[in-house]
């Protein structure tokens, strides 16, 4: 193939697929197609696709027990990928790169009166030692983002959604209360309990309304700053499955053990700055329990047919 216009790297993962749809000419690579680990493949592929704009989604990702078992091997993946694109780049720099990072890199804790945290926190103090290692690798790329290269770093809080991973060891919170909430209603179960306190505060966002803010700055090129992609709104643990529980119409009881990790209290991010850079995000962003009520139609129609 020759020359790549837009190129999606990380492209065939949630978020990838559900940007698909906002950027159908894009080209939306997997690792089968490039494992980005191999720098050779990288720059003989960048060097020959030459593309104008370039999304970086890739990431080997992975829930608190495989970031804890295996923390070398999420650094060492992860950097390599972020250098080895980084190298490729800077010798055929793109238009605009523009690089997906989290609010999981966040420093562990700040100051009471820092939350909603803005990005100048970003490499403040250490990152939560559950994904220490991801959160490295991911500051890494966000350092080599400002390498001379046009760029917009995004740092997106928890995505929920269609397609999201469901009952896999990679699902998020919200991903996985659908999941178990709505085999309880299906079977009857007068109980679903879910480990921690529920107290945690979170904030999710739908991938969809991300992939629309990527499309929209794809549209309007490179902003050159790191831009918090969150809700205002924060909500508990527990909050969150008992809207679960109502949407799905589940009678039973929703409970939490008090047992287990509750993972960092908070990581909210201030999306203020996303804001006046992106003034559509304000009709972008989809309400909380509308986001779920799409999400749990999608899961019925998809996840639990088959
Ligand atoms: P995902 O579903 O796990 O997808 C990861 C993508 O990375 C896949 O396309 C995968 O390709 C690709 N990848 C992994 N290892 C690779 C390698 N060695 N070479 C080339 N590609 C490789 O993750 P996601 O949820 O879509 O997340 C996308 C991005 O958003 C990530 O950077 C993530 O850190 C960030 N993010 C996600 C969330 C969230 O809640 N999901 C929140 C904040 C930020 P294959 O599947 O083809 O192997």
């Amino acid at each position: 193939m020759g020359r790549t216009d837009i190129l999606v790297t990380g492209g065939t993962g949630f978020l990838g697929r559900t940007l698909a749809a906002h950027l159908p000419e894009a080209h939306f690579l997997g690792s089968a197609e490039l494992d980005l680990r191999d720098g050779a493949a990288v720059a003989e592929a960048i060097a020959r696709w030459r593309p104008r704009v370039v999304i970086d989604l890739a990431a080997r990702v992975g829930g608190i027990t495989a970031n804890m078992a295996q923390p070398a091997d999420f650094l060492v993946d992860n950097l390599r990928m972020a250098a080895n694109l980084m190298a490729a780049l800077r010798e055929h720099p793109p238009e605009h790169f523009l690089v997906m990072l989290s609010t999981c890199i966040y420093p562990n804790e700040v100051a009471d009166e820092q939350y909603p945290m803005s990005e100048d926190l970003l490499d403040a103090g250490p990152p939560p030692p559950t994904n220490a290692a991801y959160a490295l690798a991911k500051r890494a790329l966000w350092q080599g983002a400002q390498y001379g290269i046009p760029y917009t770093a995004l740092v997106p809080s928890n995505l929920f959604g269609p397609g999201d991973h469901f009952g896999s060891e990679q699902a998020h919170f919200l991903a996985a209360a659908i999941d178990r909430i709505e085999r309880a209603r299906v079977a009857g179960d007068p109980v679903v309990e879910f480990f921690g306190t529920g107290r945690a505060l979170r904030q999710f966002i739908l991938a969809d309304d991300l992939a629309r803010v990527v499309a929209a700055l794809v549209e309007r090129g490179p902003r050159n700053e790191t831009l918090n992609v969150a809700c205002r709104e924060v909500r508990s643990i527990r909050q969150m499955a008992e809207t679960v529980a109502e949407q799905a119409g589940y009678q039973g009881e929703v409970c939490f053990s008090g047992k287990g990790p509750d993972g960092q209290y908070r990581k909210d991010a201030d999306p203020s700055r996303l804001a006046a850079s992106l003034p559509a995000w304000a009709s972008i962003e989809t309400p909380f329990e509308e986001g779920v009520r799409r999400t749990l139609e999608w899961y019925r129609n998809h996840v639990a047919a088959r």
